[in-house]
Formats: structure tokens, C-alpha cells, sequence
């Protein structure tokens, strides 16, 4: 079979690092496009990658396409004009639907790494796949074209390391803690890590969690946990509603309790508190001087882009999964994680880790397309599909991982 045309869609910190990545394993891969909405800035960016790669190759790389890829016709002729076999979109999320439907209509693979989200709503109710995603599922089983939703880090390799823990080291799983901590410092007074539209109502939203087999609904930053993660150590980490949690869910229906946790220094939720008591978060319009705008465009506006964050940032980030259950009759808790080190990445690519953490296993995914290790002709969340041969690449690709059974009772045996 030809090698697959692989076109990105999106060039912020995440575009940054699936871009370098594409490229760098460019031979499992036709042509590589890049496509966004402001062509200056992605040709500077696609000039880039170009030098960083090139080695003496007079060659074009990649090559940077404009679209607007909220419209459904234009993502349409970009997919067409570059024969498009496979798209990994790391656009914003409000692009998905348009990008989904282009890829249905020019039988192109979809690959992303975000729920698709409506700009002007909050605290939908569960499970958040049913709006958009899982009502496309059919039509691309209809196609037998792939798509595979949400693979990032978080979501993405958790829900992997979910599937690797069920394959391989439980017989049955009773609870699930996703737990993601960035001990980074970017240096700047308040910064979100990537699209900050999307991270403040994910924090700002009412957490939903699985627990005890139903839905469980709360304010936000009202429970807590303190952790000592490796490489990291101890933080305090806080419960949200986060996108894994609404397939893994479904996937997992033995498994009663499944929660996300993130962690969040007091500088920070001492601002995002202030933001969000006077209303700043909130991504519904108000009327300004006859001008509608949501709050939260105003705050986006004004932070610093998430992949500027790249060059300052030092420390590392520790995501996990702790899992609990019973192998061969006994109890069992083994952690499975990952870390990075924001100063190694933006050596290695110049983007910071949380761009790093999603942009690597995206590429892995699209390489695991290209060379038909994952096929399975549908619409999935990761946790649907055979684990082994994913995270045998990862590495590869720039991420390693671990796996450790830990004690029974709760303690990290990690140093503080
Ligand atoms: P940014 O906001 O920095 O970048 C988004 C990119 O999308 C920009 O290049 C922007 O273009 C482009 N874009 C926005 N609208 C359009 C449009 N209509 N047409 C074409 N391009 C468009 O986001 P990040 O790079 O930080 O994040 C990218 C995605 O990754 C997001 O969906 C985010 O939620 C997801 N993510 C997932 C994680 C995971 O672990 N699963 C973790 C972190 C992020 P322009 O340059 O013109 O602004």
C-alpha cells in the first residue's frame, strides 16, 4: 500500500510538536501537510520544522495549507487538494464537527485529541461523546474509515494505559484515579498550558465524575487529594470532570469509580478563583458597549499563547493512572505513568511538555494508522483498541512510560 498523506490541522504548541514529530518519522508518511488559519504564522512555523529536520534536504518537508476549518467546504477542498489519507486535528475544538464531517465526505482516517465543544455552553451532562462524536459513529463504520477520538496524553494515553492494566495486570478493576500534575514554571504571573478558552471551563465547569456506577455531580476545587508522584513528588491534587472519564465510563462498565484529579498550586487557584468570582471564566456573551463577548475570550486575549510559555519553562510533569483490583484472587494497585521535562522538550522541539504529552501521541497513533497496526475501520476512544502495539511505539516516538504495583494502602512510595 502507498505510503498515507498525512495533513495536521491546528499550529499551536500542540501543531508545534505533531508537526516536528510527523516529520522526524516522515518515512512512514507520504506528503505532510500543515494547515491553520493564519498562513504567516504557519509558514514561519512549517520554515522551522523545515531547518530542524532537514539535514541537507533540499526537499519541502511539510508543507502549510490555509484553512478554516470550522467550514466544512473549505476542510473539504484541503483534504481533496492534498489527497488526504489521514488527519490528525489539533485545531481548537470547535472545529471537529466541520473537520469530522469533511473527512466522511473524502473518506479520509480522523484522528484528535479533544471533545468537540460548542463555544457558548457549560456543565453539559454526561457522557459528552454522545453529541457529537458517537452519532458520527455509524457513518464512519458505514466508510470503514477509522477514527480515533481523544489521543492526546489526557485524554488519550490514560485511556491506554486503562486498556494495558485491564489486558494485563487485573482480572477485574474496582477504581481508576487519573492523576496529572505539572510541577513546571513558565515564569509568568498566570498562563494556561494550551488553549486557555478550553482549560479555564474545564476547570471552571461543575466536576463530573463516575462514581459508585452513576454520575456524580459538584463544584469545582471542593475535594482534594495530596499525592507524591515519581519525579514530581507531593502535590495536592483536585477532582474535575475531564473527557476520559465520559468514554472510559462506558468502556468500563464493571469498574464503579472512575475520577480525574489535576493539580493546581495556591498562586494559581488564588487567581483562578478571582477570575472566576467576577465572572471572567464564563464563556457566556454579555453585551459590552453594544458588543456582544463572552468573559473568557476577554481573559484568552489577554494570556500569554500557550506555545510562547515553551522557551521559559523548566520542571517536569508526572501523568498517571492508579488503579486498583483483584489478579488471580488477590488485591492489586499498580500505577502506570509518564513523565517529561518542559526544558528536555523544548530542546528536542521547542514546544513545552503539555504540548509535548499531546502532541507525540498523536503522531503515534497516525504511524500506527499508517502501518496497519490499528485498523479497526470505526469510530473508537483508545481504550477500545489493543494497547501492546501503541505503547511499544510511544517510546519510539519520544515518551516512555512505567508501570509499579504500589501498597494497599493509599501511601506513595515515591519521595516527596
Ligand atoms: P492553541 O489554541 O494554541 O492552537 C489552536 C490552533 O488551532 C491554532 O493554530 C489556531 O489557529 C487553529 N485554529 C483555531 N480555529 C481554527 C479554524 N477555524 N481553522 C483552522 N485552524 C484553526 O491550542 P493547543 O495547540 O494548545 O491545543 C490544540 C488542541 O489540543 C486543543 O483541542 C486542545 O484542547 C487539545 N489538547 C489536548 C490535550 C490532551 O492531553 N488530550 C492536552 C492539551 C491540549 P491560529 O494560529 O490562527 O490561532
Amino acid at each position: 500500500m502507498a505510503k498515507p498523506n498525512l495533513v495536521i490541522i491546528g499550529a499551536g504548541g500542540v501543531g508545534d510538536v505533531a508537526a516536528n514529530k510527523a516529520v522526524q518519522f516522515r518515512k512512514d508518511f507520504g506528503d505532510i501537510y500543515w494547515a491553520s488559519r493564519t498562513l504567516d504564522k504557519l509558514s514561519s512555523k512549517a520554515d522551522e520544522v523545515h531547518r530542524r529536520w532537514a539535514k541537507g534536504h533540499e526537499n519541502t518537508l511539510i508543507e502549510p495549507r490555509r484553512v478554516d476549518a470550522r467550514d466544512i467546504a473549505d476542510t473539504v477542498r484541503l483534504l481533496q487538494d492534498t489527497q488526504a489519507d489521514i488527519v490528525v486535528n489539533v485545531a481548537s475544538p470547535y472545529c471537529n464537527p466541520a473537520i469530522m464531517d469533511a473527512c466522511l465526505e473524502t473518506g479520509t482516517h480522523y484522528i484528535d485529541t479533544a471533545l468537540a465543544e460548542e463555544e457558548h455552553v457549560e456543565n453539559i451532562p454526561a457522557p459528552w461523546y454522545s453529541y457529537f462524536e458517537w452519532p458520527r459513529r455509524p457513518k464512519f463504520a458505514g466508510r470503514k474509515l477509522n477514527a480515533l477520538l481523544g489521543m492526546g496524553f489526557d485524554p488519550g494515553v490514560v485511556n491506554i494505559f486503562c486498556a494495558h492494566a485491564a489486558k494485563h495486570l487485573f482480572d477485574s478493576i474496582s477504581s481508576i484515579d487519573i492523576i496529572d500534575v505539572n510541577a513546571g514554571s513558565h515564569g509568568r504571573y498566570f498562563a494556561t498550558n494550551f488553549d486557555a478558552d478550553t482549560n479555564l471551563r474545564e476547570i471552571k465547569e461543575d466536576v463530573i465524575t463516575w462514581d459508585n456506577g452513576q454520575w456524580r455531580s459538584f463544584p469545582h476545587h471542593r475535594e482534594w487529594m495530596d499525592v507524591a508522584l515519581p519525579e514530581v513528588g507531593a502535590h495536592r491534587v483536585y477532582s474535575m470532570g475531564h473527557d476520559e472519564l465520559q468514554s472510559l465510563a462506558v468502556n468500563f462498565p464493571d469498574t464503579p469509580r472512575i475520577t480525574f484529579w489535576m493539580g493546581f498550586g495556591e498562586h494559581y487557584l488564588k487567581v483562578f478563583e478571582v477570575l472566576d468570582n467576577l465572572g471572567l471564566t464564563s464563556s457566556i456573551p454579555i453585551e459590552v458597549d453594544g458588543c456582544r463577548v463572552a468573559p473568557n475570550r476577554v481573559v484568552k486575549a489577554l494570556l500569554p499563547d500557550p506555545a510562547s510559555l515553551a522557551k521559559d519553562y523548566t520542571g517536569k510533569v508526572c501523568i498517571g493512572v492508579d488503579v486498583r483490583g483483584r489478579k488471580d484472587g488477590e488485591e492489586k494497585r499498580h500505577f502506570i505513568w509518564s513523565n517529561c521535562d518542559h526544558a528536555e522538550n523544548y530542546a528536542e522541539v521547542g514546544a513545552q511538555a503539555i504540548s509535548y504529552t499531546t502532541g507525540v501521541p498523536a503522531i503515534t497513533a497516525a504511524r500506527l494508522l499508517a502501518e496497519g497496526a490499528w485498523n479497526p475501520q470505526t469510530m473508537v476512544n483508545v481504550e477500545e483498541l489493543d494497547p501492546d502495539p501503541f505503547l511499544a511505539m510511544m517510546p519510539d516516538v519520544g515518551i516512555g512510560w512505567h508501570v509499579e504495583e504500589l501498597p494497599l494502602d493509599g501511601t506513595w512510595p515515591y519521595p516527596s
